[in-house]
């Protein structure tokens, strides 16, 4: 019932010349003490959206440096994964809890998946509040257990978090993206950890201008326009009818501008296909804005052109977890917009490399000062690679977890 990923391999080496010799070494030293302990890593879907992103990398990284990691999809249905929209929608502050029967349904099918977690690991890592109470129900403990909260919880819904406390607030160690982001209650043992991106998977390593271009044109943009683009779920914290708003004020001014919004539709969320809806509608026909999903053969390549490609990355949103689409973005060297939340303020020295917005109407001024100074573009862009290069990449985010296994083993987990 819990279904193993398929990650493939990937090799640390790899990564040498772009994160430096210094840190491989430091990874390579903890990992020598953490030799072939097992590691198991939970969450709900192994597609779409930041976590699946992650341990694509992460997990494979664990193997190639000599720990024995695996990852398993925890099995839901509708019934549940409406459940967990809800509850991940509650935990960043909107105020509509679960319904008891809701509840119901959450704790049910954590007790029923945790019957199928097997013995001997060293250390499960539960992703999310979708498993979370998989530690309470599980009978045979793993030496070490981690709460991975890769979501905003510093202002949640109070009933949803006062009855999702009582499972999570009792991890050995628990793993949030930033200070702000821990909920009062969580007992000891919290870890501050920012996710990175993977410089060399598909979507992000380093893609000829030409073949981005040639990628991009197929979608209909016209590669003689300035392009404005934001890649994110459809959902309502992304804000793509705030970024259609943005686009449109721009358009006044710069009248070739396009916009493309790109967005994959993830398996646990139920809500995207009404929410990408609403972005069509709210587009209304027009011609220059592109509408796109994974439906539309729109993959990693696709969203790494579409990244490498435009004038301006924009990530609107109101409210983020970490936003993984904003290190992808600069990463490839392009001028970055985005909502002042969430971890996109980490990623981002607002004037420096990119710019930090809190309005539709400031989003559109940063984005038309872009438009019409290339030169202010390619410096925002090489800076804020830069900054990106030292911070956000995945050798980085492997080091954090090994110093935390090292860190539960030596405390007798
Ligand atoms: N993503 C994608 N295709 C899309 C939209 C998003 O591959 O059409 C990826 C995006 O590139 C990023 C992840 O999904 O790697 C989204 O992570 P983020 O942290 O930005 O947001 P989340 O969806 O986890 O809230």
């Amino acid at each position: 019932m819990l279904q193993p990923v398929i990650v493939g391999n990937k090799q640390l080496a790899d990564y040498t010349h772009i994160v430096g010799r210094e840190l491989i070494e430091e990874i390579k030293d903890l990992a020598k003490q953490l030799e072939g302990s097992r590691v198991l890593h939970l969450s709900a879907t192994a597609f779409g959206g930041g976590v699946s992103e992650i341990l694509y990398t992460l997990v494979p990284l664990m193997n190639d440096v000599g720990l024995a990691a695996e990852w398993q999809v925890i099995y839901g249905r509708e019934d549940f994964f409406n459940a967990t929209k809800l509850m991940h929608n509650a935990l960043q502050g909107n105020p509509q809890d679960l319904t008891r029967k809701q509840w119901k349904t959450w704790r049910s099918y954590n007790q029923m998946n945790a019957r199928e977690v097997s013995d001997g690991w060293d250390v499960i890592i539960v992703h999310d509040p979708q498993p979370a109470a998989l530690y309470s129900f599980v009978p045979a403990k793993a030496a070490g257990w981690v709460w991975r909260c890769h979501i905003d919880v510093s202002a949640p819904n109070p009933e949803t978090i006062a009855r999702l406390l009582p499972y999570i607030c009792d991890y050995p160690a628990s793993i949030f993206h930033m200070q702000d982001y821990v909920p009062h209650g969580m007992n000891g043992n919290v870890h501050i950890i920012a996710p990175a991106i993977d410089p060399l998977a598909p979507k992000n390593m380093a893609l000829p201008p030409d073949d981005a271009r040639h990628i991009v044109g197929q979608f209909d943009i016209d590669l003689d326009r300035p392009l404005m683009c934001q890649v994110s779920r459809f959902d309502p914290w992304k804000d793509p009818l705030g970024v259609i708003d943005a686009y449109r004020i721009v358009k006044q001014r710069i009248p070739d501008v396009q916009l493309a919004l790109v967005g994959s539709m993830a398996t646990d969320d139920p809500e995207g296909w009404d929410y990408f809806n609403s972005t069509v509608a709210h587009a209304d026909s027009e011609p220059d804005i592109h509408i796109l999903n994974n439906f539309n053969n729109v993959g990693n390549i696709e969203v790494n052109a579409f990244q490498s490609h435009a004038d301006v990355v924009v990530q609107k949103s109101t409210r983020e977890g970490f936003g993984l689409t904003v290190s992808e973005a600069i990463w490839k060297g392009r001028p970055f917009v985005g909502g002042a939340v969430g971890g996109i303020p980490l990623q981002v020295k607002d004037g420096e490399s990119g710019y930090l917005v809190k309005t539709v109407e400031e989003c559109a001024a940063r984005c038309l000062e872009i438009l019409q100074n290339p030169e202010l573009g390619r410096s925002l862009g090489r800076t804020g690679k830069e900054y990106i290069r030292q911070h956000f990449l995945s050798p980085r985010y492997l080091r954090d977890y090994l110093r935390l296994f090292m860190h539960l083993s030596s405390n007798g987990r």
